[in-house]
């Protein structure tokens, strides 16, 4: 997506034309809204109820009143600045931390630092957001460290890969090289205090002359990336201001804080602090390659949490994730005990190791880590731009916020530089461990076979390759002896030449070791933490999901095995499939129609494009041979005189944009004994009108995901439905309507239009919650029920699941056919009960809802089962008899005929594939539906059980969405007759 398809209109230099900005005396060049309460309102302040005491730090200051921007408190009164470098609390339209500074304030501001001391600082931009939002990083160093900054990297370029130095060289490299902290902040748009702090340590380290400036300078280069989510902050900032009044509001539960979509996400309301060994956004990927060329050896990433609460840092809790590097556990202590000694002298309130685990190791402080740096985060209490009453009762300020962080900053990177020898000496000594054959888990590499999904290969070694890792292609072919597979399964394998191979042992060891695991295990300590704490209290101390593999999310064949003795050729990029038309031989020949091939992603994106010029596309419910070729079920067929003349340039341009081959046939005779292309194996699809539904009550990221790959991925067209007026939308437009999670009372609340609209011919997708919503009876939209209302009768479920897994396997006994002796004894018997069920068969009615309740506490918080695929309907197009599937939360979906289940999650001893299940959720889970397609009228209804899409990483999931939203109009409803 080019970054300026989404530049962002600046409507408020429109708006702030007529505002009090101009009257309250800011520059005519520097035409913005005005900051909340643009003039002093200390009457209106102690009419609220504030103690006088606390009057001048709740009281908000006009830009141009040089006595209260004196009287404020200085951020670090012991040190002595520049004056010829401008200080922020006169660059900005009103002193820093007093309101929040936006985006383009910030970068106004650094430029200005910087082109006051060129000789300590550099604003260097290294990309752009969706909206077009420009990413900077500040470079600060001595003068002398900044004349040889490229010298620097190279040094540090070499301490982060040791192979080829020897250890003169080595200790020459870390005697002259001054260490590297990189601060990121904010990027969670709407923990504004972040991003505001990095110009206070921007401006203090640009003009600091005393002794703590001087030294930290010396012995570090510091890098700060100011606002790490322009565009979330941007949204967040105009919340703020479009919510203030001229009261100050000290209630820090008020809605000028912000509403949906709130600013924590980018603009496809991504959580990039989840986002950094995935890459899925640009920033996440700009910012690689920015980090990367430092190697940095302090990594911190600045962010809000409760107004209630203090300040927390780290070391972190447990669990952490496996392979996490020995170097950030033992200086977090260093780096956190000095960072304490800080904050005890203002008698600030902080803690440590008390919630914020490191098991996922996609945060950036995490990221950090495994690229050899310390990860730190920090956690400030939200006070949102303005002041906030404490429980406790003190009114705390933005700016006291923005100290903290600062401080914060200035703390580590005061540790950085007073350790530097130390922390350099541990530093390549890790990157040697991690490049040594004999330490552990060296021995081993992750082994991609290619061939299952081009585009998806493609992209999970280009996101490993441009994190730095180290990725080579096998040479010639290999036995594999004890080759973990992504089933679980150890076992011999036979590797062709052309396998896709990461070692274990390289500079970036522990990230590979750690991301590419198939299924890293809490240890004992950990589960019996985290049972006691389900047991005791029902919640669960998990901070985020226990699963991440990306053999399983891209649903890609993979192995882990002994590292192999072939010869290995680097890989910096694989190629892209080959696009465009293929046509006939005989150029003079007539075409009868053209075809793509629907096993790819991209036939769905293909098809998207395709209907929406105008193709009438068919969909093939078999696979067939054409054009000297194998076709997969779902293949694509474009008849030529279906179409119109415009046909061929029409598929080209099609094939063009969503990177696809359309191979030209001159027959609609298969060459085999398949179909053959003209007959009832085709399906005419319709082009998708699509609805989704947007707005609160549904959840930011569920919407956000969705939204992101219909938009930015498939190219979909696609409208954002308001939640809010529901009924007001004329559905009529739309044959698709995607649901996410947190969107289900609004089928509720309009469950007749909806139905109306589905039995119309309307496919209704929804997931999560939603998915739950529909399960209510009331609402007649599905056959599909809530486990926990339907615990009285399982057996029948149990019987029905027995029936479709045996469903054409059945042997016939033909003598006992025809003289009519009694069935085979298994068929229709209910299976046993399994030896893993906590729930006895016998308990019924109150019982086994107090029982299910008590199981479901131990529900996933984010796991990845197996699910087992039924391959006859559509929508599993370009799915394999099993898929890894992402689930979590409380529900669980039981389906019988007439819906079907298009995707069924495995029996107990087979349904876990890599996370956390504990015995109770695996007996409620397994044999659970998890995508459900049904009929209601001439339309359908289509449930998934978690989000098909979650943060993006579900590759081989979010197939199935692409397919019901593109294929589903066409494929799975009635279309209208045309007359
Ligand atoms: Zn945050």
């Amino acid at each position: 997506m080019p970054p300026t398809a989404f530049r962002v209109v600046p409507f408020f230099l429109v708006a702030a034309c007529s505002s009090p900005a101009r009257e309250a005396g800011t520059r005519p060049d520097d035409v913005r809204l005005p900051p909340p309460l643009a003039r002093d309102r200390s009457d209106a302040v102690v009419s609220s109820g504030v103690q006088p005491a606390a009057q001048s730090a709740a009281r908000v200051i006009a830009f141009g009143d040089e006595r209260a921007v004196e009287e404020l408190p200085r951020f670090f009164p012991e040190t002595t600045y520049d004056a010829r470098v401008p200080n922020p609390d006169r660059l900005l339209r009103q002193p820093l931390g007093t309101f929040t500074a936006h985006h383009h304030e910030i970068l106004g501001a650094l430029r200005a630092i910087a082109a006051a001391a060129p000789d300590r600082v550099r604003v260097v931009p290294f990309g752009h957001t969706h909206e077009g939002r420009e990413l900077v990083q500040v470079i600060i160093a001595s003068p002398e460290n900044l004349r040889r900054i490229d010298a620097i990297r190279a040094d540090m370029a070499k301490l982060a890969d040791p192979r080829g130095s020897d250890a003169a060289a080595i200790d020459a490299i870390v005697a002259r090289t001054p260490a590297i902290a990189w601060l990121g902040y904010s990027i969670h748009g709407d923990e504004t205090s972040g991003t505001d702090a990095s110009l206070a340590v921007a401006y203090h380290l640009a003009a600091g002359t005393s002794e703590d400036v001087t030294a930290i300078l010396r012995d570090a280069v510091v890098v700060i990336d100011p606002c790490q989510n322009p565009d979330g902050r941007e949204r967040i900032l105009g919340l703020f201001e479009q919510g203030s009044g001229y009261v100050a509001d000290l209630d820090a539960s008020s809605m000028r804080r912000g509403r949906w979509p709130y600013g924590r996400g980018n603009h496809y309301l991504f959580d990039m602090n989840r986002d950094w060994m995935w890459g899925t956004q640009p920033e996440t990927r700009a910012r690689w390659a920015a980090i990367h060329a430092w190697h940095p050896q302090l990594l911190v990433d600045v962010h809000e949490m409760g107004s209630g609460d203090t300040f927390l840092f780290y070391p972190a809790t447990d669990p952490l994730t496996p392979h996490f590097p020995e170097f950030t556990r033992k200086w977090w202590r260093s780096f956190g005990d000095d960072q304490a000694a800080t904050f005890d002298q203002h008698g600030w309130s902080y803690y440590t190791r008390e919630w914020a685990d490191s098991w996922y190791p996609g945060y950036t402080d995490s990221w950090g880590t495994f690229q050899g740096a310390v990860g730190i985060l920090y956690e400030q209490a939200r006070y949102a731009g303005g002041a906030v009453r404490r429980p406790s009762g003190e009114i705390a300020t933005y700016r006291e916020a923005v100290k903290r962080q600062a401080t914060g900053s200035l703390a580590n990177v005061t540790t950085l530089a007073r350790n530097r020898s130390a922390i350099l000496r541990d530093y390549v000594a890790a990157k040697q461990r991690n490049v040594a054959a004999d330490a552990p888990g060296n021995d081993r590499a992750f082994v991609l076979l290619p061939g299952r999904q081009p585009d998806r290969e493609r992209d999970l070694v280009d996101a490993l390759v441009t994190q730095g890792v180290e990725v080579f292609r096998a040479q010639a072919g290999w036995k594999a002896s004890e080759a973990e597979t992504t089933g679980g399964a150890r076992e011999e394998r036979e590797i062709p030449a052309g396998a896709i191979v990461v070692p274990a042992r390289q500079p970036l060891s522990p990230l590979v070791l750690a991301f590419l695991a198939f299924d890293p295990r809490y240890d004992e300590a950990a589960l019996k933490r985290e049972r006691k704490e389900l047991e005791r209290k029902g919640r669960s101390k998990a901070y985020d999901v226990s699963a991440w593999s990306p053999a399983h999310t891209y649903d890609l064949d993979a192995l882990w095995c002994a590292m192999p003795a072939v010869e290995l050729a680097p890989v910096t990029a694989m190629p892209a499939q080959p696009a465009g038309v293929v046509a006939l031989t005989d150029a003079s020949a007539p075409v009868y129609g053209w075809i793509v091939d629907g096993e790819a992603d991209a036939a769905v994106a293909f098809a998207a494009h395709a209907l929406e010029s105008g193709l009438v596309v068919q969909m093939s419910d078999e696979p067939f041979r054409a054009a000297g070729r194998s076709f997969a079920r779902g293949s694509l067929l474009m008849r030529r005189v279906e179409n119109g003349p415009d046909v061929a340039q029409k598929v080209a341009q099609a094939a063009a944009s969503s990177g696809v081959q359309a191979f030209a046939s001159g027959t609609a005779r298969s060459a085999d004994e398949g179909p053959d292309l003209g007959g009832q194996h085709f399906t005419l699809l319709e082009r998708p009108r699509v609805a989704l539904l947007s707005n609160s009550p549904v959840d930011t990221d569920a919407f956000g995901h969705v939204w992101h790959l219909l938009d930015a991925r498939i190219g979909v067209p696609c409208s954002l439905i308001d939640a809010q007026g529901f009924g007001y939308a004329d559905m009529r437009r739309y044959n698709v309507l995607v649901v996410p999670d947190g969107g289900g009372d609004v089928l509720r609340e309009n469950a007749e239009d909806v139905r109306t609209w589905v039995r119309g011919g309307g496919t209704l997708i929804t997931f999560g919650g939603a998915s739950e919503t529909l399960c209510d009876p009331e609402l007649k939209l599905s056959s599909v029920r809530q486990r926990s209302a339907v615990l009285d009768d399982l057996g029948a479920y149990r019987r029905a699941v027995k029936r479709e897994r045996e469903a054409g396997t059945t042997a016939i006994d033909e003598v006992a056919l025809w003289e009519g002796r009694p069935p085979p004894k298994s068929s229709g018997a209910e299976p046993d009960e399994s030896k893993e069920s906590k729930e006895p068969k016998d308990l019924k009615g109150d019982e086994a809802k107090e029982h299910d309740r008590f199981a479901s506490t131990f529900s996933p918080q984010g796991v990845i089962l197996r699910g087992e695929v039924n391959l006859d309907p559509w929508i599993t197009v370009g799915c394999r008899a099993e898929l890894p599937v992402f689930q979590e939360g409380r529900g669980v979906l039981m389906s019988l005929p007439p819906a079907r289940t298009a995707v069924r999650l495995a029996a107990p001893e087979r349904v876990r594939l890599s996370g956390l299940l504990w015995p109770e959720a695996r007996a409620r889970l397994a044999d659970s539906a998890w995508l459900t397609v049904e009929r209601q009228g001439s339309g359908q209804v289509i449930l998934f059980a978690s989000s098909p899409v979650f943060r993006g990483w579900f590759r081989g999931t979010e197939r199935l969405l692409a397919n019901a939203v593109v294929y589903g109009p066409g494929a799975g409803a009635d279309l209208p007759r045309p007359r």
